[in-house]
């Protein structure tokens, strides 16, 4: 059975609520009965592309147990062609309906990207760049928007510029991902989680019904980094 992406993203915010407020029912849910239930096929019922920071595992921000999501991790939940190629598979194979570009506040990759706009290196990786290169667009958009600001300052709006750029890249960038979007009712949302909270904030592409139980993030400290 699928479910619809607002009944999604309200499992995700409930889910988000245990995870902040330390009431957490993931351990049960790994359980050794889901476990044999769940080795003759699954059925996640979210898509989340996150960012590989160790400080922000999709399945414990929102509460989930084994099953429950299908989670694409990459450093700065960049958009590249094999991160579309996933979601296209999960959201065809399974029929999930939510997809959820998940970012966080202090995000060492945009910092990265951030210096590398500043004071360009030519040490760097080429697969290190490929990254940087990828969230670039959005970082050089906000310096662009600030002038005369310093980068650190900058942090937060482009944290949440390089979200949004992935959730757009989502939403357009696939054939199959526009034709479900239009035809069976997948969501692409753009949400942030924050260090020093917890609290995941859906900030983008959420539908009206969907803000009423919104959380709302309070902004961290811009310094330091993830
Ligand atoms: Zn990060």
């Amino acid at each position: 059975m699928t479910i619809s992406a607002q009944e999604s993203l309200e499992r995700l915010r409930e889910g988000n609520r245990r995870f902040v407020s330390g009431v957490r029912t993931g351990d049960a849910l790994a359980s050794q009965a889901r476990r044999s239930d769940l080795a003759g096929g699954q059925q996640p019922f979210a898509i989340v592309l996150g960012c590989s920071d160790s400080r922000v595992p999709a399945e414990m921000v929102f509460d989930q147990g084994l099953g429950d999501l299908f989670v694409i991790r990459v450093a700065g939940n960049i958009v590249a062609p094999s991160q579309v190629g996933s979601v296209e598979f999960a959201a065809e194979r399974f029929g999930t309906r939510l997809v959820v570009v998940l970012g966080h506040t202090q995000c060492g990759a945009i910092l990265a990207t951030l210096e590398e706009l500043g004071r360009p290196s030519e040490g760097r990786s080429p697969n290190l760049r490929s990254i940087v290169d990828r969230i670039r667009p959005s970082v050089e958009a906000v310096l662009a928007e600030n002038p005369g600001h310093h980068p650190d300052d900058l942090m937060p709006q482009a944290v949440r510029a390089n979200i949004r750029a992935s959730a757009i890249h989502l939403r357009h960038g696939s054939e199959i991902l526009e034709r479900l979007t239009r035809e069976s009712g997948l969501l692409v949302t753009g949400a942030e989680y924050s260090l020093e909270t917890g609290i995941v904030e859906f900030f983008d592409g959420v539908p009206e019904a969907g803000r009423r139980s919104g959380a709302v993030a309070r902004r961290g400290s811009p310094t330091g980094q993830g």
